[in-house]
């Protein structure tokens, strides 16, 4: 059984450098949901960094909570970061377009718009002229994001920033 939902318009593909990545089949305009993460709902205390596809099953859903996908993977568990992303969230678990996307291209977010914390940090080769480098847990700080990403940030995130914003 498939417990995420992926719009019908993209596909799940292997990169040709490794791993794999989501893309456009056709046009998409801006506005439009294309994914929803389903799966386990799971407390910080419970994570297992060890278990096999970690990074790419787990994500922060909320300051202590975060969605485990499916055992099985799934064309969700493919999207990855960009510094210059076209996705952006809806909610917690949902990625919709921030503009418009042509048939091809890659289908991304910025992780900066999801991770409250260390659990998935990394060096960036995203290519964008703002890469920054080091994708960490703190990045949802940096004001510039706030502005680029206003609307998109998942929801807990979005509270974190009212408050310092204040
Ligand atoms: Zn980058």
């Amino acid at each position: 059984m498939t417990l995420s939902y992926l719009n019908p318009k993209c596909e799940a593909r292997e990169h040709a450098e490794g791993g794999c990545g989501v893309f456009a089949k056709r046009f998409i305009p801006k506005g439009e949901l294309i994914s929803l993460w389903g799966g386990t709902i799971v407390r910080r205390d419970e994570l297992d960094p060890s278990m096999p596809r970690f990074t790419q099953r787990v994500l922060q859903i909320d300051e202590d909570l975060f969605i485990l996908t499916a055992e099985d993977p799934e064309p969700n568990d493919c999207f990855n970061h960009s510094c210059e992303p076209n996705l952006g969230f809806s909610g917690q678990i949902g990625l919709m377009t921030m503009r418009d996307v042509q048939d091809g291209e890659e289908l991304c977010f910025d992780y900066a718009m999801s991770d409250g914390g260390p659990y998935d940090e990394f060096e960036c080769f995203c290519g964008s002229p703002g890469c920054r480098g080091k994708v960490t847990g703190n990045d949802w700080k940096l004001p510039q994001l706030w502005k680029k990403y206003d609307g998109y940030f998942s929801t807990y995130l979005a509270r974190r920033i009212e408050k310092i914003r204040k």
